[in-house]
């Protein structure tokens, strides 16, 4: 006997089905044009994503991971430079740090959200301290406030990392728009996904957009003519119209998310799973949701006997990572998110997912906890 179909943690096929004529379109659009960096598509987009955010100037990039890059890169942080980052991140943030040659320097996170823990920044702070990189993660908002006070009173340069939080909002406003930049990332996973990689930074200073151009594009100033060398990193033609296309469906689509972790809330309600706090001042986007429990990976294999997939978010610490071995860090050093790493688990969530399979995994983790 076959059991109901099953339930994947996320799903890109439902939504190209809704989006593919005019996915084609746009693509057609394109090739038609003869063009494939840098041209129409590329700016159209990165003109609608800034009013998206009620900012002056998007510019478009390969991934997340140079958006963040580049953004410290444009600032001057390079080499000898520490910039500050939560532990409990996607790797790809990290990266974007020692990628522009500056030492990442873990911060641990608040146990409620998550989220880089506001009093633990200052203990970390060194005279190398350029930057901090607060982290939306799973499309919560990280309070930005006391960071943005501590900031400004250290002489530190805010630049946020967005990547998993398109559309989510801080005290009224849409993040990313806070810090100096903004960094996005468009994995095809993500709020707002293309179909490759893509990238964007945002921001309101017309001097940091400029070099941010130039340094995506190894440092051309006109054509054949070069500042300095910068790097290639360039969101292309076909990704950009591409993501006009689902730029325009993003808060529809968030929308269902919101809706359907609100039927989470009720379903796993009195359970023993601890499921993901609703920010207080903020609006999430609920990019991932994520419960917790000690018993997490007896939970996941459960769900998975039963066909529902599930995702960790991430199963090491940074400060553990083999990477990371050379700055000699131990468990125990962020205690938080060691705790967080081995609790957590990303349900299934995307927009297209029927109430009847929310249904299904909330019986399954339900059915989990009455077993004897
Ligand atoms: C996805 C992601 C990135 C990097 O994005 P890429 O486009 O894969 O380079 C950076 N930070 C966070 C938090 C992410 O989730």
């Amino acid at each position: 006997m076959s059991g109901p179909p099953p339930i994947p943690q996320s799903d890109l096929k439902r939504q190209y089905a809704e989006i593919s004529a005019e996915l084609h379109a746009a693509v057609d659009r394109v090739f038609a044009s003869g063009w494939f960096i840098l041209g129409p598509e590329v700016e159209a987009f990165e003109r609608e994503f800034a009013a998206y955010h009620q900012v002056s100037h998007a510019v478009g990039v390969a991934n997340g991971t140079e958006a963040i890059h580049l953004a410290l890169r444009a600032m001057g942080v390079g080499p000898g430079d520490e910039v500050l980052i939560p532990d409990n991140t996607a790797f790809p943030t990290a990266v974007g740090v020692t990628s522009c040659g500056a030492t990442p320097v873990f911060v641990d996170v608040d146990p409620l959200t998550s989220n880089l823990d506001p009093a633990a920044i200052e203990a970390r702070v060194t005279s190398r301290t350029k930057a901090v990189v607060p982290v939306h993660l799973y499309g919560f908002p990280a309070d930005l406030d006391p960071i943005l006070a501590l900031c400004e009173r250290l002489g530190l340069a805010l630049v946020e990392d967005a990547c998993q939080a398109h559309g989510t909002g801080y005290k009224g406003r849409r993040v990313g728009t806070f810090g100096r930049m903004g960094c996005f990332s468009f994995y095809p996973s993500k709020n707002l996904g293309a179909y490759g990689d893509g990238g964007a930074i945002l921001t309101n200073d017309a001097g940091l957009a400029e070099k941010l151009r130039m340094l995506r594009n190894y440092g051309q100033t006109r054509r054949y003519y070069h500042a300095t060398t910068g790097i290639n990193s360039r969101l292309d033609e076909l990704q950009a119209a591409m993501l006009r296309v689902k730029l325009g469906r993003l808060d529809g689509w968030i929308e269902k998310r919101r809706r359907l972790a609100c039927k989470y809330h009720g379903a796993l309600a009195g359970l023993p799973v601890e499921i993901p706090l609703m920010p207080p001042i903020g609006f999430h986007t609920y990019h991932l949701f994520v419960v917790r429990c000690p018993e997490r990976d007896r939970l996941a294999q459960h769900l998975a006997g039963r066909g529902i997939g599930t995702l960790i978010h991430y199963p090491v610490p940074l400060h553990l990572q083999e990477a990371f071995t050379p700055m000699g860090h131990k468990a125990g050093d962020f205690p938080v998110t060691e705790r967080l790493a081995g609790q957590i688990l990303s349900l299934p969530l995307f927009p297209e997912m029927a109430d009847e399979e929310l249904e299904r995994v909330a019986n399954a983790v339900r059915e989990f906890y009455a077993r004897p």
